[in-house]
């Protein structure tokens, strides 16, 4: 019997993720490993010593399915706050096992088979399966490199483009701001017309927050559920994995108007029941850290950023200051391989470093071939050792 004739179709349309896999491969060739987005970082002490306490204290069972009371609030507390979406924590709140699930059950509980969904490109890897599990039709529109006058580098859609990809079959458009890869970050403008678009066409904003404390600058974080007429018609993914260095943890939360959160719910409660409950009592504990924690991360973040933007650039690559998040794109066209996968290969056999190729943030893989990402969440020793490690890449090629 082939058990390959038992997978479902949905199964065999996407590989294992390219970004895990680059990992594996780093750690066969013991290369330093700036593919994956894991932060190099511990939780801040109280809030572990809040986890351990929850466990002694006996938090060990399930918690309500969409999230214990306290952490809800604490949620809604602050997405009132700081993201400017007035939240209430019996309604609008669903705490999720990581915001990759809070994605997931977003689009299950909205997407009928062949709904269109609109997805900015280059786009984070997660959203090709969400779709394809979810059974939405993707309709990319492409973000492209603009160099402004003052010498910067922006990224931006053509207005156009982004008009005509909107239908009357469109049911929703995943935003990522800041973005991962690109490291984009919305502008209010920009915003403000995807914000029009949505109401012209009654569709939805699904947008993914998870780097909304990680932007440089001084430049704003801007929720699109905040703007005019849009909170009805926003789902608000985010969690705590990169704002408190506790990718382990797997706390999310989606953000909803009720109707669409009683739907969030049945499918999250579905999928995984609950997210771990003693670690939603450390997640409130968290979110209730001051603005100053903040300010300290992004402040080592921007460091790393411009160290690396340095070193990258001493070694040869075309790169520019990502505005937001913690990864550079990069463009490896005048090293001359035939692709970004050949290139990852030889970066991490011949000179120790590990990066993801560009192809896995496209729809095609041809869009992206020229491109090579790296992430900038490291300790300061390996930061300097990946420096001087890329240094070789002029001696070899
Ligand atoms: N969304 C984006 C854009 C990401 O880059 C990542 C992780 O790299 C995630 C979501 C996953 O977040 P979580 O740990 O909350 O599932």
């Amino acid at each position: 019997m082939s058990l390959h004739s038992k997978l479902s179709d949905k199964s065999t349309r996407f590989t294992e993720s390219v970004i895990r896999g680059m990992t594996q491969l780093c750690l066969r060739y013991n290369a330093i490993n700036l593919s994956q987005g894991t932060p190099a970082y511990q939780p801040p002490d109280e809030v572990k010593a809040a986890a351990i306490e929850a466990i002694q204290e006996g938090y060990n069972q399930y918690s309500i399915t969409w999230g214990a009371p306290a952490f809800r609030e604490a949620i809604a507390h602050k997405m009132t706050t700081f993201n400017r979406i007035p939240t209430d924590a019996a309604k609008n709140v669903t705490v999720t096992c990581g915001s990759t699930e809070g994605m997931l059950a977003s689009l299950l509980a909205i997407i009928n088979q062949g709904d269109e969904i609109i997805i900015f490109e280059p786009f984070y890897e997660n959203y090709g399966p969400d779709t394809i599990i979810s059974g939405a039709k993707p309709v990319y529109v492409a973000l492209q490199e603009t160099l402004t006058p003052d010498g910067t580098l922006h990224f931006t859609y053509d207005a156009t483009e982004l008009r005509d990809a909107f239908t009357s079959n469109t049911k929703a458009i995943i935003l990522n701001t800041p973005n991962n890869p690109l490291g984009k970050v919305f502008t209010q403008d920009e915003l403000q017309q995807i914000a029009a678009l949505c109401c012209e066409y009654d569709c939805l904003a699904v947008t993914d927050e998870i780097y909304e404390h990680m932007i440089y600058d001084e430049k704003p974080h801007i929720s699109i559920g905040s703007l005019p007429q849009m909170q009805e018609r926003t789902i608000t993914v985010s969690g705590l994995s990169k704002a408190y260095s506790m990718t382990g943890w797997r706390l999310g939360y989606v953000i909803a108007p009720a109707p669409l959160t009683d739907a969030i719910r049945k499918m999250h409660d579905f999928l995984t029941v609950g997210a771990p409950h003693p670690l939603q009592r450390a997640g409130t504990a968290a979110l209730n850290l001051p603005p100053s924690y903040h300010h300290a991360l992004v402040a080592k973040y921007d460091r790393n950023r411009k160290q690396l933007v340095t070193a990258l650039t001493a070694a040869g690559f075309r790169c520019h200051p990502p505005e937001g998040a913690y990864y550079i794109m990069t463009d490896i066209t005048d090293f001359g391989f035939p692709d970004d996968t050949a290139f990852a290969h030889w970066l991490v056999t011949e000179i120790g470093v590990g990066g993801v190729p560009g192809s896995s943030f496209y729809s095609h893989p041809h869009f992206g071939k020229t491109k090579f990402r790296f992430m900038f969440s490291l300790a300061d020793d390996i930061l300097i050792e990946a420096g001087e490690r890329l240094m070789k890449i002029k001696v070899k090629i």
